[in-house]
């Protein structure tokens, strides 16, 4: 099958190497010279101009949020074949993702969002858990494509249904890294040796994916990799808050974390992971994790 895969970032350029073992793939990226690259490493073809990716069956997206996925989506609409399958993988907008369906439908073009969860690492392994909205038989069609890149395919409901879920997951894991990283802090101004409590935490009832796997590289080790952009996991948390916002949902915890977020993009700038939030909960104390 002829796939285009679009958006080769931390997780997008490890997903279409996966796809590329078992179907042809086409691959354009807005920094051409990283098409080139991986049409060099893993025998895609690099498209020079966006347009060649409509001739392919199935198209990809891997990009920051809905609004790129959208001008992407005007782009290439002109030119799209009926029968086509747009497969979102971008942690997006359900509200977003329902309007472009209902234009890519327009043109005869089915869509599912799928965005996936299980970071960069995820990605390279082919172990992504990857939550789908659709119509049943759209989703009957991306399973076998999505299965390439995951371990985990769920059918969580019509189209959106996926966005949805996969920000308010993304959430719960924000609330958890700064509340685990506020405690971790206090224990170490309560004199307790930061290794010491990362393990009693992960040995008992406070224990979290946060803690046992995210925080002891940073916090114990030093080491501040940047695998998730603070930026992406900002705009989850900020979908999130928009979503329970509409639904009149009381959700202070929710909104906390958004603002919580949100100041620290503003303070530790684009460039910045997502756990890089626990250096502002020292900040906040007057300290930091050295
Ligand atoms: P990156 O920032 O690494 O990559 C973003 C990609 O989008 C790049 O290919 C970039 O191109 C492209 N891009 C950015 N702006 C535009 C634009 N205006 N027009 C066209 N292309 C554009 O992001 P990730 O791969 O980390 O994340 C992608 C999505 O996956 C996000 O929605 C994120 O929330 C989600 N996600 C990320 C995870 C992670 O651990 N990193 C885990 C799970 C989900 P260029 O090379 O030119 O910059």
């Amino acid at each position: 099958m002829k796939i285009a895969f679009i958006g080769l970032g931390a997780m997008g350029f490890p997903m279409a190497r996966h796809l590329s073992k078992q179907h042809e793939l086409l691959v354009w990226n807005r920094t051409h010279a990283k098409a080139e690259r991986h049409a060099s490493e893993h025998g895609t073809r690099a498209c020079g101009e966006l347009a060649e990716c409509a001739a392919a069956e199935v198209i990809v997206t891997m990009l920051p949020t809905s609004r790129e996925v959208d001008e992407i989506v005007d782009k290439l609409l002109p030119d799209l074949e009926r029968g086509t399958l747009w497969i979102d993988a971008t942690s997006g907008d359900p509200n977003v993702s329902r309007d472009t369906a209902v234009r890519l439908a327009t043109r005869g073009v089915a869509f599912v969002d799928a965005p996936v969860t299980g970071a960069t690492v995820g990605a390279e392994n082919a172990t992504l858990t990857i939550m789908v909205g659709g119509a049943p038989e759209d989703f009957a069609r991306a399973l076998p494509i999505l299965q390439i890149c995951g371990k985990k395919i769920v059918h969580v409901g019509p189209v959106g249904a996926g966005h949805a879920i996969k920000v308010l997951t993304n959430s719960i894991m924000g609330a958890t890294v700064w509340i685990t990283s506020e405690c971790m802090l206090l224990a170490k101004q309560l004199g307790i040796d930061i290794k010491t409590a990362l393990e009693v935490t992960n040995a008992g009832s406070g224990r979290s994916n946060a803690s046992e796997n995210l925080l002891p590289k940073r916090l114990r080790d030093h080491e501040w990799p940047l695998v998730f952009k603070l930026a992406h996991h900002d705009k989850d948390i900020r979908i999130a808050a928009s979503l329970a916002h509409q639904q009149h949902a009381s959700t202070p915890m929710l909104a906390l974390t958004q603002q919580l977020f949100t100041s620290s993009l503003n303070q530790l700038g684009d460039g910045a992971d997502y756990i890089e939030v626990a250096k502002i909960v020292a900040k906040m104390n007057g300290t930091s994790w050295d």
